[in-house]
């Protein structure tokens, strides 16, 4: 079929807003008949990493979730910390995964951006663009193991991130903060981290802070948070 330039140049210009009026006013509309509210976009303590992430329609939680995350950022925000949200889920229908997260289906995970420092003071940069990539330390003994196992997905984000930052580093101490809030906020929810980062923020206390499996991808480069 034929289409001429003029026609192309319409095209051209009509797709990307209609694309922008669903993403911004229309899905954001529907998504609550589902069970799914959308996660600030713009100006707010809680925010994406990357404006990919809405824009791919990734930022929908449920409503219980939605609301813990609300209370933990007011407390937060007076401590200076803002939550710099990853993939969290689809705007519609339980049990449809969130490539490539097979759990993220039901409105009850969301993943989040550790804290960081730049020389040593607070920064809300992150070492890669996307969030996702930028580990703690190249090699941690768990990798090893899942590696040495066969499970050759374990490391794959480490592509995610070819923009990595190494001045700038982990802020231990507000990373806990953050986690220990979380938590706070939604008994019964549970955090997924690397066990070598849990023993290095002195977290060994909560039973709830666990292991991914090896079928999973690495977890020192963010944290995975859900509720139930
Ligand atoms: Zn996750």
């Amino acid at each position: 079929m034929y289409i001429s330039q003029r026609w192309r140049k319409k095209i051209g210009i009509v797709f990307p807003l209609v694309y922008l009026i669903c993403n911004l006013v229309l899905v954001p509309q529907i998504a609550p008949y589902f069970g799914r509210t959308q996660l600030p976009v713009f100006k707010s303590s809680l925010k994406p990493q990357n404006i990919i992430y809405p824009l791919c329609f990734r930022n929908y939680v449920d409503k219980k979730l939605y609301n813990s995350l609300q209370q933990s950022i007011i407390h937060l925000s007076h401590l200076g910390i803002e939550i710099a949200y990853l993939d969290a889920n689809f705007p519609f229908i339980d049990g449809f995964p969130l490539f490539p997260h097979l759990s993220h289906n039901d409105g009850k995970k969301i993943d989040i951006a550790f804290m960081y420092l730049e020389n040593n003071n607070k920064t809300d940069q992150k070492p890669s663009f996307m969030g996702y990539g930028a580990y703690v330390k190249d090699i941690n003994p768990t990798a090893q193991q899942c590696k040495e196992k066969g499970y050759w997905q374990y490391g794959i984000t480490k592509y995610l991130s070819p923009d990595k930052d190494n001045t700038i580093q982990l802020d231990k101490e507000n990373t806990k903060t953050l986690i220990q809030e979380l938590l706070y906020r939604s008994k019964n929810s549970k955090i997924f981290i690397e066990p070598y980062l849990k023993k290095e923020l002195a977290l060994s206390k909560y039973d709830n802070i666990r292991f991914h499996g090896c079928q999973a991808v690495r977890h020192d480069d963010h944290i995975h948070f859900e509720i139930k």
